[in-house]
C-alpha cells in the first residue's frame, strides 16, 4: 500500500494507527534484512499511535501524516534515542534533541519506528560499511541494498514502513532506492534544514525521503521542508514554479551505464514523449570531473566535520593508558573509526593541507562551479534531465573490493546533482521480474514540487503500462 492509501485508510478508520504501529514494530523487531540499528521503545511508539487514533476519531487529525509509521536514518537526531551514524565511536551516544525534520514529523503526528542502518557516517554505497552489521536487499537478498541509506530503503522495500528519512550527500538516498525498487528523492540543497543531521560534507548534505511512490516522498517533503533559523542555508521554496515541457537525456551518464540501465532510461524517454514532452539534446561536459571533484570536496569537508569525534568532545574514549591528550585522541579515533572513514579523513586532510590545497581542493571547487554552470545552462533548454540512477545492477553482498576507487566510480550517476545542488528523484523502471533499476529525474534548483508531481505522473503511467 502506498503512503497515500494508508493515510486515507487511517482517516476512514479502516485500520488504526495503533494497529499499523504494532505491525511495524513486530516486523522491525524480527527483521531479517538488518534494516535497523535501534528499534523504537514499544510503549512510547504505541502511546504516540494511540494519541493519533484519538485525534483521528475526534476529527482533529494533525496532518496527512498523522498516525503514519516512519523510520529515521541513524545520522539524524531523535531525542532520547541512540544515534550512532553506523560508527563504533558513537555507539553510546543518545540524542539530546530532535532534528528539525524529525520535530516537524512528530508535530505532524508521525510514529517513529526505529533508526536505520547505514554506512559509517554516510561514507559508502552498500551499507556494508556499518560498524554493526550489514543490511540485505529485501528484493534480492543475496545483493546489497545500496547505501549509505541502505537500512532506510530496505525498511520501505520490505513493507515495514511507507516512508523513511535518509540523507543524500552524493546519492545515498537515490542509489539505495534504485537498488531496492522504491522511490528515493533528494531535495534541492537547503530545501530541508540540516539541523540535527550529523554533518558528513556540509555543502552537499541533504535530508531526503524514500517511499514506494513519488507522492509518498512529496507528502513527507511537504512537512519537513522550509526555512529554519538554525540552518542558514535553509530556505522556503517559491510558490508555483513551472517546468517547461521538454526533457533531455544526459548522454554523458547514459553512455556510462550498462545496457539494462540504458533500456530503463529509453523507456522513461518514450513515456515522456507519450506525455507530449519534447525531447531536446543538451550537453554537460563537465560531468567527467564529477566523481573526482565530489570525493575531494566531500572528504575535505568530512576531515573537518569529523574532527569533533575525538573521545573528548564527542565519542567513545579509549580505555588504554595515555600519556598525553594527543595520544588519547589518537587511540580513541583509531579504535572508534572504520577503515573507510579513516581513508576519507586522510584524503581530505591532505587535499586541504598547505601546499596541496591549490592543486586539489581548489581545482575540485573549480570543477564544481563548471558542473553547476553546465546544469544551469542545460536547464535554459529543457525542464528536466533524465539519467540512469546507477551504472549497473546491485552488487552481490559480501564481496570484498580491493580498490575503493572502483566503488567511488559507481557514484557517477548521482554525484552530479549533488554538486549542483539540484533536486533529483529516482523512480523504479525495471522490467517485471528483473532486478530493480531506477531512472533519475533531475530539475533546476527549487522546482522540487513540480519535479515530484511529474515523477508521480510518470510512475502512475509506468504502473498502468505493466
Ligand atoms: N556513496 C557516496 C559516498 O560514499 C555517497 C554517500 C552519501 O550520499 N552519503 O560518499
Amino acid at each position: 500500500m502506498t503512503l497515500k492509501e494508508i493515510s486515507n485508510n487511517l482517516s476512514k478508520r479502516v485500520f488504526s494507527s495503533s494497529e499499523l504501529a504494532c505491525e511495524a514494530l513486530d516486523k522491525a523487531e524480527n527483521d531479517a534484512f538488518g534494516c535497523f540499528i535501534t528499534v523504537a521503545d514499544r510503549e512510547e511508539a504505541l502511546n504516540a499511535a494511540m494519541a493519533s487514533d484519538k485525534r483521528i476519531k475526534s476529527g482533529s487529525r494533525l496532518s496527512f501524516l498523522d498516525g503514519i509509521p516512519i523510520t529515521v536514518k541513524d545520522n539524524i537526531l531523535v531525542s532520547g534515542m541512540k544515534m550512532t551514524c553506523g560508527s563504533r565511536i558513537l555507539e553510546d551516544f543518545t540524542a539530546p534533541y530532535d532534528a528539525f525534520a524529525v520535530k516537524r514529523l512528530k508535530d505532524a503526528g508521525c510514529i517513529i519506528i526505529g533508526k536505520t542502518n547505514m554506512d559509517e557516517f554516510g561514507m559508502g554505497s552498500s551499507t556494508e560499511y556499518s560498524a554493526f552489521h550489514p543490511t540485505f536487499n529485501p528484493i534480492c537478498t543475496d545483493r546489497v541494498p545500496g547505501g549509505s541509506s541502505g537500512g532506510a530503503a530496505a525498511s520501505v522495500a520490505s513493507g515495514i514502513v511507507p516512508a523513511a528519512l535518509g540523507s543524500d550527500t552524493g546519492g545515498s538516498v537515490r542509489q539505495p532506492a534504485s537498488y531496492c525498487g522504491v522511490c528515493g528523492y533528494k531535495p534541492t540543497y537547503g530545501a530541508v534544514s540540516r539541523f540535527g543531521l550529523t554533518a558528513f560534507a556540509s555543502s552537499l548534505d541533504v535530508i531526503g525521503v524514500i517511499s514506494e511512490d513519488p507522492d509518498g516522498c512529496a507528502a513527507v517533503f511537504d512537512i519537513i521542508s522550509g526555512r529554519d533559523v538554525y540552518d542558514s542555508t535553509s530556505h522556503d521554496l517559491p510558490e508555483n514554479a513551472s517546468l517547461p515541457m521538454s526533457f533531455a537525456v544526459s548522454d554523458e551518464l547514459y553512455n556510462a551505464a550498462s545496457e539494462k540501465q540504458r533500456r530503463a532510461v529509453d523507456k522513461a524517454a518514450a513515456l515522456l514523449s507519450d506525455m507530449s514532452w519534447k525531447r531536446v539534446s543538451v550537453s554537460i561536459p563537465s560531468i567527467k570531473y564529477a566523481v573526482q571533484a565530489y570525493y575531494l570536496i566531500s572528504s575535505a569537508e568530512a576531515s573537518s566535520n569529523l574532527a569533533r569525534f575525538d573521545g573528548i568532545r564527542y565519542g567513545r574514549r579509549t580505555d588504554r593508558e595515555c600519556e598525553s591528550v594527543e595520544e588519547l585522541i589518537s587511540f580513541s579515533r583509531e579504535e572508534g573509526l572504520g577503515k573507510e572513514v579513516k581513508r576519507r579523513i586522510l584524503l581530505g586532510t591532505y587535499a586541504l593541507s598547505s601546499g596541496q590545497r591549490e592543486d586539489w581542493y581548489q581545482k575540485a571547487m573549480t570543477a564544481r562551479r563548471l558542473i553547476t554552470d553546465d546544469f544551469k545552462s542545460a536547464f535554459t533548454k529543457c525542464g528536466i534531465i533524465i539519467a540512469p540512477s546507477v551504472p549497473d545492477d546491485p552488487p552481490k553482498a559480501g564481496v570484498v573490493h580491493d580498490s575503493p576507487l572502483e566503488i567511488y566510480r559507481s557514484d557517477i550517476m548521482t554525484v552530479p546533482a549533488s554538486l549542483a545542488g539540484i533536486p533529483s528523484i529516482s523512480i523504479p523502471f525495471e522490467n517485471k521480474g528483473s532486478l530493480p533499476s531506477g531512472v533519475q529525474i533531475m530539475a533546476s534548483a527549487d522546482s522540487d514540487r513540480e519535479l515530484l508531481s511529474l515523477a508521480q505522473k510518470m510512475y502512475m503511467m509506468r504502473k498502468a503500462s505493466e
